[in-house]
C-alpha cells in the first residue's frame, strides 16, 4: 500500500532538529517575561470574522490565504493565519483589560496560510510575537522594538537591518491615500495587474510591491511622511529619539506599509541577507483601531511577530545552531539475567538522582551496547555484570574523559557526579 505524505507546505519536526526550536522557545519565553509579558494561547481555529474582520477585508491573507471551512453544523471557522486578531478578540471576551490597564503578552504557535510554498514559505509556520495593549505612547512602540533586538541579540544574529516608517494616523492616512491614488492613477498603464487591483482596494499595498515595474513607479510616488500631521509626526520623532538614544540602528523607509489594514502610525520589518527572496523575518507595529473592528473599546496597541522558520534558517546560515543535550549515562548489562538490577539501577538514577539514562531495550550484545553510548555520547557507561548484581554495586566507566572505570555501590553513585 502506498504510504501517506504530509500535506505540501508543511513540515515534520523531526527529533534530531526539535532541539534548535525548544532553545529558540526557550530564548523567547525568557525574553519576554524580562520584559513582563505574559503568554496567552489562544485555540487554533476561530470563527472566520475574526479574522476577515480583523485582519481586514482588502488584506491578502483574508482574500485569497485563509484556511476556511465549514464545519458539520455549518459554521464557518478559519485556522488563524496570524495571532493578533485572535489574541485580541480573547483580550475583550475575557475582560483582560479590566485587570491591568496595560496588558503584555506573548504568544509561540503554528499559523496557516494558503501561499505558493518556497524556501522561508509555508503554509503551516510558527511564529513568536508580542503585543502591547492600551498605551498610545510612543514609549511603548520602543519597548516592543526593544524586546524584539534584544531576542535577535540573544540569539546572536548580528548581520541584520530594521527598517521604520510611520503611516500616521487614520487623517494623515486618509490624505495620503488621495494622493497616492492620484499619481498611481497617472502611471495605472504601467503597474502590474496585481498593483491595478490593488490601486481599488488597498492603494498603500502598492509601496510593498515586489514587482520591478511597479518599484520603478513607486520609487516617484510622494512620500507617506510629507503627509503627517503634527500629531502623527510628533509621535513618529519620539519613537525615532528614544531609539537613537538606546543606541538601536534603523533605516527609515517611507514604502514599507506591511500588510495589514489594521496598522496606524509606527510599522517594522526585520531584514536579513541571509534568507533570500523572502528576506523578512519579523514585522509589526502600532495598531489603534483593531478593538473596535472586532467590537471592543479603543486601545491602543503595538506588537510585532518572527518567523521561527526563517529565524532558524539565519541561525543554520551563521553557523550558529543550538547543541543538542546529550543523554548523561547509558546503562550496560552483560546478560539478560540482569535486566531487573538494570531496570533497578536505571530507576535509581533517573529519578533519585536526576540525571538521564537510557538501557537498551533489544537485549544486544554488551559490545553493540557500548557502541550505541558511544555514539550518544554518554559522559558515564554503567556496566552491570555477574559480580555487580552479586555485590549490588556498578562499574563506572567515564566514556568522554580519561576511560577509567571503577567499581562502587549504588549508593556511592551520586558522589561520581
Ligand atoms: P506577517 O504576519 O505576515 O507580518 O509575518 C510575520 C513574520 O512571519 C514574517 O516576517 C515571516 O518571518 C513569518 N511568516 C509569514 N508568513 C510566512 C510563511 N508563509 N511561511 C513562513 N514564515 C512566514
Amino acid at each position: 500500500m502506498a504510504t501517506i505524505q504530509n500535506v505540501r507546505g508543511t513540515k515534520d519536526i523531526l527529533p534530531n532538529e526539535i532541539y534548535k526550536w525548544q532553545k529558540l522557545e526557550e530564548i523567547a519565553r525568557n525574553v519576554s517575561e524580562k520584559y513582563g509579558y505574559k503568554e496567552l494561547r489562544t485555540p487554533i481555529f476561530e470563527k472566520t470574522e475574526v479574522f476577515s474582520r480583523g485582519v481586514g477585508e482588502g488584506t491578502d491573507i483574508v482574500n485569497k490565504e485563509m484556511y476556511t471551512f465549514a464545519d458539520r453544523g455549518n459554521e464557518s471557522l478559519t485556522l488563524r493565519p496570524e495571532q493578533t486578531a485572535a489574541l485580541v478578540r480573547s483580550v475583550i471576551q475575557n475582560n483582560l483589560l479590566a485587570e491591568n490597564p496595560v496588558q503584555r503578552l506573548y504568544y509561540l504557535g503554528s499559523y496557516f496560510r494558503y501561499e505558493r510554498p518556497q524556501k522561508g514559505r509555508l503554509r503551516e509556520f510558527h511564529q513568536y510575537g508580542i503585543e502591547c495593549l492600551n498605551s498610545a505612547f510612543p514609549e511603548s512602540d520602543v519597548e516592543v522594538i526593544c524586546l524584539a533586538i534584544s531576542f535577535i541579540n540573544q540569539l546572536e544574529i548580528k548581520d541584520f537591518k530594521l527598517n521604520l516608517n510611520s503611516i500616521g494616523n487614520e487623517q494623515s492616512r486618509a490624505n495620503y491615500k488621495k494622493i497616492l491614488i492620484d499619481f498611481l492613477n497617472s502611471h495605472k498603464n504601467n503597474l502590474s495587474e496585481e498593483s491595478k487591483n490593488r490601486l481599488e482596494i488597498n492603494p498603500l499595498r502598492v509601496l510593498d510591491s515586489k514587482n520591478p515595474a511597479d518599484i520603478e513607479i513607486v520609487k516617484n510616488a510622494p512620500n507617506i511622511l510629507d503627509s503627517l500631521d503634527d500629531e502623527s509626526l510628533n509621535h513618529f520623532n519620539i519613537v525615532k529619539n528614544l531609539l537613537d538614544i538606546l543606541q538601536i540602528n534603523y533605516t527609515v523607509n517611507p514604502t514599507l506599509v506591511r500588510g495589514l489594514d489594521y496598522y496606524s502610525h509606527t510599522v517594522f520589518e526585520f531584514q536579513s541577507t541571509h534568507l533570500g527572496a523572502q528576506d523578512a523575518f519579523g514585522g509589526g507595529g502600532r495598531y489603534n483601531s483593531l478593538f473596535t473592528e472586532l467590537g471592543g473599546k479603543e486601545t491602543p496597541s503595538v506588537g510585532f511577530a518572527m518567523g521561527i522558520e526563517r529565524l532558524l534558517l539565519i541561525l543554520e546560515k551563521i553557523g550558529n545552531t543550538p547543541q543538542e543535550n546529550n543523554t548523561e549515562i547509558m546503562i550496560i548489562f552483560s546478560d539478560e539475567k540482569h535486566i531487573d538490577f538494570a531496570m533497578k539501577v536505571s530507576d535509581i538514577v533517573r529519578n533519585k538522582l536526576g540525571k538521564s539514562c537510557l538501557m537498551d531495550l533489544n537485549r544486544r550484545s554488551m559490545k553493540s551496547q557500548l557502541r550505541e553510548a558511544n555514539k550518544l555520547g554518554v559522559r558515564l557507561a554503567l556496566i552491570i555484570g555477574d559480580e555487580e548484581v552479586a555485590k549490588e554495586s556498578i562499574t563506572v566507566k567515564y566514556m568522554q574523559e580519561n576511560k577509567d572505570q571503577c567499581f562502587m555501590r549504588i549508593e556511592e553513585l551520586e558522589g561520581v557526579f
